[in-house]
């Protein structure tokens, strides 16, 4: 057996609150520069932080949909170091007393499945920003400043940069169902710093840890992972060693570089922030949010292969789309699962994508998706009709059934009002029809698309497809 690589995970999650962690201003993105700030969040001797409770809420919400327990009791704690985007020379955050610790979480790769397990889940306020311009300026931006900020930290329980990354699709996916944040890596919403080594569990021999920064996607954390797991095991073999450090992510590059000496905790001078009253939430508190959790991603996807006979794949698609419950509400009206589920993620998806809406502002409700199925189902349109007057659905806001009865798109199927089109059909394709005695299949289709284009495709297949073997005497 030779060496192993461990990965542990910190996740930070700006947190969806309307005002910053400990103050009353806007946490609204992309505003003008330091318009939301005031004497709290930019660090005025002699102001004190109020707690956010929404904050607080959020974060037990998230520590008990990781399995975590929640303190009975805990604090916040200045974290101190200087930097221009810290306005008060230090972050409040917390140390030894976190809000949830001891979780887990399932994750799958290749249908093997590894436990992660939760250290914990804590609450502290985000930075501001600098900017460095060409000409040697430096600017510094503190909008940002005092932004409700999760950290989930987990234990190094990652074997392989694929857990890694099936563990960051699955929690941001878990953040959004929560609606705690919208886990938007690209916006900084939701950063993530690996923690990589290697180790050979024989001999006890391990490499120091390195810590990865400047990481914007999933993909790049799967990349710089994998690349760092390389490095330490290529330095091993050669004997060279691995120093404890900080590197930075290069996108360009396509390698982990150094950025410096990684600190330790000892240089933040760590201690209880005297301002703040320690948080004690009552067990009533925690149930009530208990009681209030969501169903969970992994929960709606049992459900929906167990309870629906969806097929994997569907319920992954409806879950990690979030279509879920949009899909859900579609069945309760009365629709089939697999027919609902076709709709949600067919036609409906496809206009919502070309529009980039989220499901929840769709024009078209479940229930005009249920009608659509329902029509289907009593044989008043086709299948074909359905999904042609979808958009037009979609774009007016009139109901299927609307559209239908102005469009005059009612399934042409009575054999009294079919069976002459029928007739013409065989009549003007006497190719089609002797190919057709003659077993083959295939022609059949031809005398079927001459009756559709007739009817404007609003035949009904099964009448259409009986009268045709009538008539020939090949039923
Ligand atoms: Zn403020
Ligand atoms: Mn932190």
């Amino acid at each position: 057996m030779g060496f192993r690589a461990k990965i542990g995970l910190e996740v930070h999650a700006q947190l969806l609150t309307d005002s910053k962690m400990f103050c009353g201003c806007s946490t609204k993105f992309g505003e003008t520069a330091n318009s939301q700030c005031c004497p709290v969040c930019s660090g005025i001797p002699g102001t004190l932080p109020v707690a956010n409770r929404q904050a607080v809420e959020f974060v037990i919400k998230t520590g008990l949909a990781l399995n975590c327990r929640v303190a009975e009791r805990c604090r916040f704690a200045r974290k101190n170091y200087f930097y221009p985007d810290m306005p008060k020379n230090y972050q409040i955050s917390q140390y030894e007393e976190p809000l949830t610790f001891d979780g887990h979480i399932e994750v799958a790769v290749d249908d093997q499945t590894v436990r992660i397990g939760i250290r914990r889940v804590h609450l502290e306020e985000d930075t501001g920003k600098n900017f460095h311009l060409p000409d040697g300026t430096s600017l510094v931006e503190y909008n940002r400043a005092g932004v409700p900020l999760m950290e989930i930290v987990t234990e190094p329980d990652f074997g392989s940069a694929e857990q890694v990354r099936a563990y960051l699709t699955k929690l941001r996916e878990l953040l959004r169902y929560l609606g705690v944040s919208s886990g938007n890596m690209e916006e900084g919403a939701m950063r993530c710093e690996p923690t990589v080594n290697v180790v050979n569990d024989e001999t006890g021999e391990r490499t120091e840890k390195v810590e990865i920064k400047n990481l914007a996607s999933i993909r790049g954390v799967y990349e710089a992972v994998k690349y760092e797991i390389r490095r330490q095991l290529r330095a091993v073999e050669e004997g060279e060693p691995i120093r404890q450090e900080t590197r930075r992510w290069s996108e360009e590059k396509h390698e982990t570089q150094v950025m410096r000496s990684k600190e330790s905790a000892e240089d933040y001078m760590y201690f209880p922030d005297p301002d703040l009253v320690p948080m004690a939430p009552g067990a009533d508190w925690v149930a009530a949010i208990r009681a209030g959790l969501p169903e969970l991603p992994d929960q709606w996807r049992y459900r929906l292969t167990s309870e629906h006979r969806l097929s994997a794949a569907e319920a992954d698609a409806l879950v990690a789309t979030g279509s879920a419950s949009y899909y859900q509400a579609v069945v309760d009206l009365g629709a089939p699962p697999k027919q609902a589920s076709n709709w949600v993620m067919g036609p409906l998806t496809s206009e919502l994508n070309a529009r980039s809406l989220p499901v929840e502002r769709s024009p078209v409700a479940p229930a005009g998706i249920a009608e659509l199925i329902r029509l289907v189902a009593e044989g008043r349109i086709t299948g074909k009709i359905a999904r042609d007057v979808f958009p037009r659905i979609f774009q007016t806001g009139k109901t299927a059934a609307e559209v239908v009865a102005a469009e005059g798109l009612e399934v042409v199927g009575g054999a009294d009002e079919l069976g002459p089109i029928v007739d013409q059909a065989i009549a003007d394709n006497p190719r089609a029809v002797e190919d057709y005695r003659a077993g083959k299949q295939k022609a059949k289709g031809a005398l079927v698309g001459a009756v559709m284009r007739a009817t404007k495709g609003q035949a009904d297949p099964e009448t259409l497809n009986r009268l045709i073997d009538e008539r020939l005497g090949t039923g």
